[in-house]
């Protein structure tokens, strides 16, 4: 199209798009400078158990304490650096960071398995399965089983074969996977059997109105069904609400994350909400009362 303007339909496009790579790369700049310096922290979020409402584990997600704009999540500043160098060295920070909390909770007496979010970018480095064992090394004290890591479903589904045998990789040194946001990325059953990832992640899409529309229910039921097929376990996102619980406690949902249970936090508040949550005890009490 620009073509078909001749040189000044070229002029003004090069323009525009100059302007918005200059200010990705600022941006840019100004993350790895935040990443130096110290200002982005992991936020945790917890995960239960749905029958017996024990934590189960926590997501670590990424925020930055921005000295001028306050605390920002995710979607303010991580998408210019999909695919960028800084990518890595974030995602690198995550895992590290992530490990190193863990073994400050487990010395305060709280075991706590912790998922961390990886890009489709980040996974697909050649080194990947080495860097991560390098790392999981300095952290001898933490036992197999206790990093877990999410990838969006629809990256997975982007090179199968690769992501497939690097799971298995990674699974042998210990490390779960999940398929974050599940059901947004037209998995079918012949691409599960072919992902050794033990968990899915319901995305919370479907959880938001469930109880009010059937197509998102069946969507849930049939992730569940899946999940018990195939032998995983399934987390279901966004739960906010005694209504969501005590519907997934009645269709066989493993385990529930949302601000019903808890929003994010940061990590020196966990062991205290951990020791004041009060279990399943609202869905289950609301479950009885709906569904028998
Ligand atoms: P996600 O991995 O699917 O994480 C769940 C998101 O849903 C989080 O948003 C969480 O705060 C939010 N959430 C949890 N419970 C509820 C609920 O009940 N209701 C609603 N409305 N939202 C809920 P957050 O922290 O803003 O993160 C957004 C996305 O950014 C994440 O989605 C993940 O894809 C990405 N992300 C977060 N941290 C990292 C990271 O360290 N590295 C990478 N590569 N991506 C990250
Ligand atoms: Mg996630
Ligand atoms: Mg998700
Ligand atoms: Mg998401």
């Amino acid at each position: 199209q620009a073509k078909e303007k001749g040189r000044n339909g070229y002029q003004i496009f090069d323009a525009e798009h100059d302007r918005q790579s200059r200010f990705r790369q600022e941006g840019l700049g100004r993350l790895a400078q935040a990443l130096q310096q110290g200002e982005l922290c992991l936020f945790y979020q917890p995960k239960v158990n749905m029958r017996d409402g024990s934590v189960v584990g926590a997501e670590a997600l990424m925020r930055w304490q921005h000295p001028d704009k306050g605390l920002l999540t995710p979607a303010h500043f991580l998408d210019d650096a999909e695919g960028s160098p800084l990518d890595i060295a974030l995602g690198e920070w995550v895992l590290r960071s992530a490990l190193a909390q863990m073994r400050f909770w487990q010395a305060q007496g709280m075991t706590l398995p912790v998922s961390v979010n990886i890009s489709a970018y980040h996974l697909q480095q050649d080194n990947f399965a080495e860097r991560l064992a390098a790392l999981l090394a300095e952290y001898p004290e933490l036992p197999a089983g206790m990093l877990e890591i999410e990838v969006l479903e629809s990256t997975a589904l982007k090179d199968i074969t690769r992501v497939g045998a690097l799971m298995t990789t990674c699974r042998e040194l210990g490390v779960e996977f999940s398929l974050d946001d599940f059901g947004t990325g037209y998995s079918s059953l012949l691409y599960l059997k072919r992902l050794p990832a033990g968990k899915l992640k319901i995305d919370q899409s479907f959880i938001r109105d469930m109880h009010e529309d059937g197509d998102d229910l069946a969507i849930v039921q049939g992730i569940i069904g899946l999940s018990e097929a195939f032998s995983r376990s399934v987390v279901a996102e966004g739960v906010e609400s005694i209504e969501h619980g005590s519907l997934l406690l009645h269709i066989g949902c493993d385990h529930a994350q949302g601000f019903g249970i808890a929003r994010p936090m940061p990590a020196d508040a966990l062991l205290g909400w951990a020791q004041q949550w009060q279990g399943a005890a609202a869905w289950q009490l609301a479950s009885k009362r709906r569904w028998t």
